[in-house]
């Protein structure tokens, strides 16, 4: 009665949330076989190295072809995944499937570049994670320093976990990254302490640079900063000319968009992206 003097009619919510409730739930069943059914790939984004337009990166990102619905983007399943734990199994996968390929590569006589991979919350707060993660690696035979793992601000929050799992995780040999920096909460105390190696800014301000001061002077802050502190800065979502203009001008050293290329299978990437190590005289 008194949400409905508020204009808001509480029954004809009930049904939606439910609806909610059942869709997710159904989601969540499929997600469960989604593993054994082979039904995950990845795809790879270009890095590209402002300097000198090489490629030297890719970010490897999850898909997952649903049997009837398609494709379902990682902002939909990634957070059932997490909050079910089934990220676990599905993140051990995405390593192993991209450390795999790269190494594919590497075999193959294309010049090395590093893998990108996106851990959760969930894979982050495992305390053998980097025990596997050397496992995985040594198993594959791809030398560490050609991954690099992307966290969040988010999982930094509890320093004294964070700060002892980076430093199990660097002294594999392996990069870390803050993915969508900018975006959560990020103390400088951290950031100075932190043993990590890069900045990602997020997209959100790349994308509104040109058109918003605001975000030009959040790009341009975020990148000097980074330089202060001797780490990496990749920009993230570059659309256009315009933005990457900008973030030649403020040195930023790589970056990662659309302009280059949409994330795309391996195959693709292969033929569009990979050189080989020795180039054949003309
Ligand atoms: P992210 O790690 O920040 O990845 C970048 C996202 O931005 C990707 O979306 C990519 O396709 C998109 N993107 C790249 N360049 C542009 C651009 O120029 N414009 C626009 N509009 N978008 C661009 P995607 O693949 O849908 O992934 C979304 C998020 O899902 C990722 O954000 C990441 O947080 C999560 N995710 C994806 N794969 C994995 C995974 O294997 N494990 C985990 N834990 N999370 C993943
Ligand atoms: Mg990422
Ligand atoms: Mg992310
Ligand atoms: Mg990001």
């Amino acid at each position: 009665h008194n949400a409905k003097e508020q204009g808001v009619d509480i029954r004809r919510y009930i049904p939606a949330m439910q609806m909610k409730a059942k869709e997710r739930l159904k989601l969540e069943n499929d997600l469960r076989r989604a593993l054994e059914r082979g039904e995950f790939y990845l795809v790879y984004q270009p890095q590209v190295l402002l300097e000198t337009e090489e490629i030297v990166g890719m970010e490897a990102l999850l898909r997952w072809n649903h049997p009837k619905r398609g494709l379902v983007s990682p902002v939909d399943f990634i957070p059932i995944a997490e909050e079910s734990g089934m990220i676990v199994p599905i993140g051990e996968w995405v390593l192993r499937t991209a450390c795999q390929q790269n190494k594919t590569w590497q075999n193959a006589g294309y010049r090395p570049i590093c893998v990108s991979i996106n851990l959760s919350m969930r894979q982050f707060l495992q305390p053998n994670l980097a025990g596997k993660i050397g496992a995985i690696l040594q198993e594959i035979g791809l030398d560490p320093s050609y991954v690099d793992l992307e966290i969040t601000e988010s999982m930094t929050l509890d320093k004294e976990t964070a700060f002892d799992q980076l430093n199990r995780l660097k002294r594999l040999g392996v990069c870390i990254s803050i993915d969508d920096f900018g975006t959560g909460y990020s103390s400088l105390h951290y950031l100075k302490n932190m043993p990590i190696d890069r900045l990602k800014i997020d997209r959100s301000f790349v994308s509104e640079v040109m058109e918003d001061s605001n975000n030009a002077a959040i790009v341009s802050t975020i990148t000097s900063m980074a330089h202060h502190l001797k780490l990496k800065v990749t920009a993230e979502g570059v659309e256009n000319k315009e933005q990457l203009h900008f973030l030649r001008q403020q040195h930023c050293h790589e970056a990662q968009g659309f302009l280059f290329s949409k994330p795309v299978k391996a195959e693709e990437f292969e033929l569009s992206f990979l050189k080989p190590l020795l180039e054949m005289p003309s």
